[in-house]
């Protein structure tokens, strides 16, 4: 049995931000980080950009050096995974077979990358994009040669990995169910514009396109079968089809959730000082309009880390940040702020054909999100918009010879 004041349940962007952010609160109890990969903590974005790219090696993304874990006095207990949690004992079990006891935890395992449900995903040569290990696979199958690539998802994830794929000298074609790219995260302008840039950059784009199954030589992957029949060939396949929130333990250990696992305004849980943090907590979030949202973003693993962390050393603070985050796709840098799920309006600022613009999105008149491309100044005034809630009249917003700032 090990005994810690705070066990934080998975090393990702929250959980290692959490350690840090309890330490930075003063605290000075015991504090156990457990991870299922064995690798030191290390940032996600990277893996479909400059990781798979090879422009990073892994010490460049690693979030902390090792040295850091040991002089804060936090103990990594990596290659393993909590299976079961007793909230009335406060332990919880590892697959290692060991058990913790906790004063407080912190759940922060983020999610899995969905599966495919067909025939063929376990097939040697598909891969998703989700930690370093599947990077690693990537890469090592392009070193031996890889070179057709049936990319299966046009969201983040599918398209960074086009994108760099692409750079690599492969054929892509990109699979996306929906009639446009970045459904589920952007407006139609931003759609097609990257969806036309993909095309221009020699991705082959199918929009409401269907699996039927994969196919294979009984080992390797050596196909996509579509819905009509045809079959795209290829020796790599990248599945992007978004994530299932890891939440199991805790909700067979009785923690309200639906979507995840529900978390008040300090990232509590309905259990007994369980925290839960980032990709797989679903809560009420400021910038939301009253809606209950789980957010897939560092931003949200940081913030809601020192949020909890904060609460943990008795100064809390309700969870209000502004969501962002980024995008890298070429030489094309995509900011975005705010939440633009249930916006009325959007207003484009600027014309896409330069590569340099931004897309407002309104609510009642207020600007509620900005994406800005190549557009770093709109990016940061938009934000001050956004937390301003002030209204604004979209003619104006649309003028580029205003800036942003002169709105507030
Ligand atoms: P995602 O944003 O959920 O996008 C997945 C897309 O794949 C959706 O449009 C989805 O359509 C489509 N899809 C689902 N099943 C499909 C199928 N069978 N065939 C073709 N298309 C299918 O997920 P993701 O791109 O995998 O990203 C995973 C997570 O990593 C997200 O949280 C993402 O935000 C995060 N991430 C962030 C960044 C960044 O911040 N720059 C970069 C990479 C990843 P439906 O809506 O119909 O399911």
């Amino acid at each position: 049995m090990i005994e810690t004041d705070v066990a934080i349940a998975g090393a990702g962007h929250g959980g290692a931000q959490a350690a840090i952010a309890l330490r930075q609160q003063g605290f000075e109890g015991r504090i156990l980080l457990i991870g299922r990969e064995s690798h030191l903590p290390y940032e996600r974005p990277p893996l479909s950009k400059e990781y798979l790219a090879r422009d990073k090696p892994f010490e460049r993304i690693m979030i902390r050096p090792e040295k850091f874990w040991a002089d804060k006095n936090i103990d990594l207990r990596l290659g393993t995974a909590v299976t079961d949690i007793d909230p009335r004992a406060r332990e919880v079990k590892l697959t290692d077979g060991e058990t913790v006891r906790y004063g407080s935890l912190i759940w922060s395992a983020g999610g899995d990358a969905r599966q495919l449900s067909c025939s063929g995903v376990t097939l040697a040569g598909v891969h998703s994009v989700r930690n370093r290990p599947d990077v690693d696979r990537i890469m090592a199958e392009l070193d031996a040669g890889a070179k057709k690539v049936v990319v299966i998802g046009g969201g983040y994830i599918g398209l960074e990995a086009a994108a760099v794929m692409t750079k690599l000298g492969c054929s892509v074609t990109l699979l996306e169910a929906q009639d446009r790219l970045l459904a589920r995260v952007a407006g139609e302008d931003l759609s097609r514009f990257y969806e036309k840039e993909h095309r221009e950059h020699g991705v082959d784009i199918h929009l409401e396109a269907k699996v039927d199954c994969l196919e294979g030589d009984g080992e390797k992957v050596t196909g996509v079968k579509m819905h009509d029949g045809s079959v795209l060939p290829c020796d790599m396949v990248i599945v992007g089809i978004g994530i299932v929130p890891a939440v199991g333990p805790l909700i067979a250990a009785g923690a309200a959730g639906a979507n995840g696992v529900d978390v008040d305004e300090y990232c509590r849980t309905s259990l007994p000082d369980v925290y839960a943090i980032g990709d797989c907590a679903a809560h009420g979030n400021p910038y939301a309009n009253g809606a209950v949202i789980r957010l897939e973003s560092v931003q949200n693993a940081n913030d809601m880390a020192t949020t909890a962390a904060k609460d943990i050393c008795g100064n809390s603070e309700s969870y209000n940040a502004l969501p962002w985050f980024w995008s890298n796709q070429y030489d094309l840098k995509l900011q975005t702020a705010g939440l633009s799920f249930d916006h009325d309006t959007t207003v484009l600022r600027g014309d896409p054909d330069s590569r340099k613009f931004s897309v407002l999105y309104l609510r009642d008149g207020r600007v509620i999100a900005v994406d800005a491309v190549n557009n770093t100044k709109d990016y940061v005034q938009g934000r001050k918009l956004i937390e301003a809630r002030i209204p604004v009249s979209p003619d104006t917003l649309m003028d580029t010879e205003i800036p942003l700032k002169d709105l507030l």
